[in-house]
């Protein structure tokens, strides 16, 4: 179970609302119980479920059961795009290990506004799915000049060009280190925004293959194969 709390040795968590329903009430946890925890950085935690009533009760961390996890350096920046499908983005994103998601606003974008919170819920969700405890940080959404404007060299900026680009898997294994991944949005990036992400240095034009991809698809495709070859 994913809580805000900063968890910790003996540190006692209030639980309510749906996650308490869903303890008290459908797994019928009893007095001294021991319930998951993680916080999204303190790795998981046992605890202790007590003071149990009937919409609340408490958790109290008892041991560790995961270190914090490594996370694989990689940030996936991706224009915003209609909401069931920057949800599957989202929620691709933290079963694959991103460390980062940094949505990216450029100018076909078709949906200018994100709803982190939604967002969040699905990495949280995710998370809890897949067994990972660190979640990925969830970034404010930048203008594409500002992206490229603080682009620093430690990080390779692999950008998915559908007009063409470098192959992919020997392009990846030619730069390994901290890399980003940039996709655009449904109706791609204007001519003006590919050149200048071409022209910013650390920026790597690759191509994900012949056909043009649906956003999502790229960004879960440029992502898998990072993994592939860098992730652990
Ligand atoms: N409107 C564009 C067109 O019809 O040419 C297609 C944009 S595509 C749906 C959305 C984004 O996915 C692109 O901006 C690009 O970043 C990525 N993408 C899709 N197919 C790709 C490919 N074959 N290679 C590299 N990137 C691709």
């Amino acid at each position: 179970l994913h809580v805000e709390t900063q968890l910790g040795e003996g540190v006692a968590v209030p639980i309510d609302g749906n996650p308490a329903h869903y303890l008290i009430s459908v797994m019928r946890v009893k007095p001294d119980d021991i319930v998951l925890l993680f916080d999204g950085r303190s790795g998981e935690w046992a605890a202790r479920a007590r003071d149990i009533r009937k919409r609340d009760l408490v958790l109290e961390c008892v041991q560790q059961t995961k270190s914090p996890e490594h996370v694989p350096d990689f940030w996936l920046c991706c224009a915003p795009i209609k909401k069931g499908r920057i949800d599957l983005i989202a929620e691709k994103a933290c079963e694959l290990g991103v460390a980062r998601l940094q949505p990216v606003l450029t100018r076909r974008a078709v949906v200018d506004k994100l709803n982190l919170d939604r967002l969040h819920s699905h990495l949280v969700e995710a998370a809890e799915q897949c067994g990972r405890t660190a979640l990925p940080d969830l970034a404010d959404m930048l203008k594409l000049d500002a992206l490229l404007k603080g682009w620093s060299l430690d990080r390779h900026l692999f950008f998915a060009d559908e007009t063409g680009g470098a192959p992919l898997e020997a392009t990846l294994r030619a730069h390994p280190g901290p890399a980003a991944f940039l996709v655009g949005p449904e109706g791609g990036f204007d001519p003006a925004e590919r050149d200048a992400i071409r022209a910013t240095p650390g920026a790597v034009p690759v191509s994900l293959g012949p056909r043009i991809l649906r956003a999502e698809t790229a960004a879960i495709a440029a992502t898998s194969a990072w993994m592939a070859i860098n992730g652990d």
